[in-house]
């Protein structure tokens, strides 16, 4: 806890850790016929052009609609907010799309927090787990991976930190099925800040 106190580079996942939690991924794959067990973005890149160009523009769409009523997860604005306010750098690492990203920030009132090139989409980086968005970052705020922490709600943010040689921190789940991969674990956003704050 003491290393993440003095941690100054934080990566934010968005849905689901920022927000509250609205995608039915379940539901995304059966409209676009992919597979439940299939990785949504993986399967359309491999699909033939027009069909993927064709499937990429459903869910951007409803992905916008759920952008738009976006509503914040508990703790989320305070966290980052404190995180601004200590000078820390701070960006976001979603497999949604960065314009999209952009909506649902502004719809939960932290647009004013992250700049445009510190956010990364499905068009900036390649999706979590990969861990190139990650290095991305840190080659862009001229720091080691190890600095940085990602906060996220899945075990794709969890690889994608371990992968890079980041740390990470999961929220928004009452339990961690994922230990091995996991720096911190917390209820939410507030508990987290309530960690940091405490000495
Ligand atoms: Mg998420």
């Amino acid at each position: 806890m003491k290393t993440l106190q003095a941690a100054r580079h934080w990566v934010f996942d968005m849905d689901g850790t920022l927000t509250l939690a609205v995608h039915d991924f379940a539901a995304i794959k059966r409209e676009l016929g992919i597979p439940q067990e299939a990785d949504i973005l993986h399967y359309l890149a491999a699909l033939p052009a027009d069909e993927a160009a064709a499937k990429h523009a459903w869910l951007l769409a409803h992905e916008r609609e759920l952008a738009l009523a976006a509503r914040p997860a508990a703790g989320a604005e305070a966290l980052v907010r404190s995180l601004l306010a200590r000078d820390c750098r701070l960006g976001i690492l979603t497999r949604n799309a960065r314009e999209l990203a952009l909506l649902t920030l502004a719809a939960i009132g932290l647009d004013d927090c992250f700049a445009v090139d510190d956010i990364l989409g499905r068009d900036e980086a390649p999706p979590k787990p990969h861990p190139g968005g990650l290095l991305h970052l840190a080659e862009r705020w001229s720091v080691a991976p190890a600095e940085l922490v990602m906060v996220g709600d899945h075990s794709f943010d969890l690889k994608c930190a371990q992968a890079a040689g980041a740390r990470s921190v999961l929220v928004n789940l009452p339990d961690n099925p994922w230990p091995e991969l996991t720096s911190l674990h917390v209820r939410d956003c507030g508990q987290l800040l309530a960690q940091l704050l405490c000495r």
